[in-house]
């Protein structure tokens, strides 16, 4: 016997014919990511990181260049990770010809490697396992850049412009992609149910994709381990581990 919240967002799922949903860092911790904000989590382990998050610093600074190519190269940035059964579950959920889009603020590609296809899931924070150049259009694989590093070049530039290089995630003091937000934006307004996983629904301003779902009508569903700032908005919350209980709620069993 399922709990009564779980079988109400069974039911809410099953009853769906478009479902967007948006994750957050905490799907990805099961696969030994930390929350990068959390007490294990990069930025408070080794402020470098944190610096070289920092668009501002990172184009600025050399030395906070190299430190973060030479921690991405030895593999210090969770090189090894796989993805877990969330991952799976939403994988699952596509199959069942559910899945509208999947918006994630996660930069670690593991819904596309768990199988998620690549047209449906919009990265709103980029992905670290690519490289873009700052000044022109070039973008690579990142083990591309990685294997410069380790035969020598500390800080690779742009083989086309001779730019800099950073992995092709958002950083502090960039702009979201237009267009990754207003696929997210289409998402939310033509879902009949919206599912917010694994965030706490704090980061502006992907988290008004909730309020656009809701406005237009779908039905919310929150998985968070931890309360968020748009319970009071849910049909359905569950604050339970993700790994638990969305394989359940998208009828993988
Ligand atoms: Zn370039």
């Amino acid at each position: 016997m399922q709990s009564p919240l779980v079988e109400e967002a069974r039911a809410i799922i099953d009853e769906a014919a478009a479902v967007a949903v948006l994750t957050g860092a905490g799907i990805s911790t099961d696969s030994g990511i930390p929350d990068f904000r959390g007490p294990k989590g990069i930025w408070t382990t080794n402020p470098k990181a944190e610096k070289a998050s920092n668009i501002r610093y990172y184009v600025s600074d050399p030395e906070v260049r190299k430190a973060n190519w030479a921690a991405r190269a030895s593999g210090a940035l969770w090189a090894n990770v796989e993805p877990n059964v969330g991952h799976f579950a939403l994988v699952h959920l596509e199959q069942r010809g559910k899945l509208h889009t999947l918006i994630t603020q996660n930069v670690d590609e593991l819904h596309q490697r768990a199988g998620s296809s690549p047209e449906r899931v919009v990265e709103v924070h980029g992905t670290t396992r690519k490289v873009a150049c700052l000044e022109c259009e070039y973008r690579d694989n990142m083990e591309e850049a990685l294997e410069r590093v380790r035969s020598g070049e500390e800080d690779p530039a742009c083989p086309r412009c001779g730019g800099l290089l950073k992995s092709a995630t958002v950083s502090f003091g960039q702009s979201l992609d237009p267009e990754d937000l207003r696929r997210s934006e289409v998402a939310a307004n033509e879902a009949d149910v919206f599912v917010a996983i694994g965030t706490t629904l704090a980061v502006f301003p992907i988290n008004e994709t909730v309020m656009i779902a809701k406005q237009a009508g779908a039905r919310l569903i929150i998985v968070n381990a931890e309360p968020t700032v748009m319970d009071h908005l849910a049909d359905v919350v569950l604050n339970e581990q993700i790994a638990d209980v969305l394989p359940k709620i998208v009828g993988m069993g």
